[in-house]
């Protein structure tokens, strides 16, 4: 097994096998492009400035030394290839450029507990799928039918919505309780007020690398070239006032107030050996998204909560990415079947992902149950939406044989309203 000579603690989500990409802020207040070993990060600016990166694709290009990672992310698959390979081998227990060189070392190494991570993508365009079966199937047996959850396109193709780039946070970053126009339970008319019904949704998302042109679609064989890698994301939500506005036309306001993404992002190569097989599909989608190509992935999933009153964060989800029923794949080549053009930097999120079983379910709305089945914590207290002071911490990772490959954490706070 690849071993760095940085030593890895074995349930560290960051060892030489993930390498995923992130940015920090240098002493001198600088945005360096950087990778995790560890709980040290490496800079890339650095290797990248000392002629390190200096393969066919990446010699002369200075890709890392730009404050973001999107013109990187814009050079395709053999470049990725590339910087991986080159990172694997500087960082490898067997390579003495790096290990035997301390002035170097000095320069390049910082602990991820002493250094200011900013998200490392110029996120252009944003748009959230809705590609868990079983959300799709709890939010419309609650909000619309029991008897008819999913509406009848919801097998045929991956239904999506536009959100907005400008509201996405990254991890650590805390969220004031939004406002809106909100219908009483019974009542005919809305009422203007903070929202009493926030919400977290897991999801993992990708990110584009190569765009396609106006007009040329991606087709489902070829879109995974244009994934770069992938982020954990919590989309946080306003129930009560996505209840009142999303018909006809979707979410809103109760969505676009704050998304939080994590700080790393991991790349596909690193995901290749939680590879699994994707869910069958049936009815079997119309040709442009019918494709063996589909991928799925085993990550395992989870949303702790820690309350003002509570000294430790609590698990409340369980989840995996395996149990999305639209991949990757298909969201892409659904999203440009029309030849709308993506960008390198867009951000596509799964949707909600919730598994079969109750205590897999990625939102607070389906854990308890639109309030009637509260979460109850161990120190007593009672949770069906999120009250101000609740933090939410959602973290994820596949498990190999000796080593797991993880994107840490995406955590954020809910604080009291504007005023
Ligand atoms: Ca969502």
């Amino acid at each position: 097994m690849l071993r760095s000579f940085i030593d890895v603690d074995p349930d560290s989500h960051f060892p030489i096998q993930n390498l995923p990409y992130g940015a920090f802020i240098t002493d001198q207040g600088e945005i360096h492009l950087c990778t995790a070993i560890g709980d040290r990060v490496s800079d890339l600016f650095v290797l990248d400035e000392e002629g390190l990166f200096n393969g066919p694709e990446l010699s002369g290009q200075m890709a890392f030394q730009d404050s973001s990672l999107n013109y990187f992310m814009s050079l395709g698959k053999a470049a990725w290839n590339e910087a991986r390979s080159t990172l694997q081998s500087l960082l490898s227990a067997d390579e003495p450029t790096l290990r035997d060189n301390e002035m170097l070392k000095d320069r390049v190494f910082f602990k991820q507990s002493e250094i200011q991570l900013v998200f490392p993508v110029e996120v252009g365009d944003y748009t959230d799928f809705y590609s868990s079966e079983q959300h799709a199937r709890n939010v419309g047996a609650m909000f619309r039918d029991p008897e008819n959850a999913l509406l009848p396109n919801w097998k045929h193709l991956p239904v999506a919505y536009h959100g907005r780039a400008s509201s996405i946070v990254m991890s650590g970053t805390d969220v004031h309780r939004p406002k809106g126009q909100i219908l009483p339970d019974g009542g005919s008319s809305p009422k203007f007020s903070p929202t009493k019904r926030v919400d977290f949704e897991l999801e993992v998302g990708f990110l584009a690398g190569p765009e396609n042109t106006l007009g040329q679609p991606i087709p489902i064989d070829k879109a995974a070239d244009h994934i770069f890698g992938l982020v954990l994301i919590n989309d946080w939500s306003a129930r009560d006032i996505q209840k009142w506005e999303y018909q006809p036309l979707g979410p809103f306001l109760a969505k676009n107030w704050a998304t939080s993404v994590s700080p790393w992002v991991v790349t596909l190569q690193a995901l290749e050996p939680f590879k699994t097989k994707a869910p069958r599909q049936d009815p079997s989608p119309l040709a442009y998204l019918n494709s063996d190509q589909r991928s799925a992935y085993d990550l395992q999933l989870d949303v702790h909560l820690k309350t003002a009153q509570m000294a430790q964060p609590y698990k409340i989800c369980m989840s995996n990415y395996k149990n999305l029923y639209w991949s990757m794949e298909q969201q892409l080549a659904h999203h440009t079947v029309n030849g709308c053009n993506i960008r390198t930097g867009d951000l596509f999120g799964s949707g909600t992902i919730s598994g079969d079983e109750k205590h897999s379910y990625g939102s607070m709305l389906e854990l308890a149950w639109m309030g009637t089945d509260p979460i109850i914590l161990p120190n007593g207290e009672e949770r069906s939406y999120l009250e101000d002071g609740d933090e939410v911490i959602m973290s994820g990772f596949g498990q190999a044989d000796g080593y797991r490959v993880g994107f840490g954490e995406v955590r954020g706070k809910v604080l009291p309203p504007y005023s």
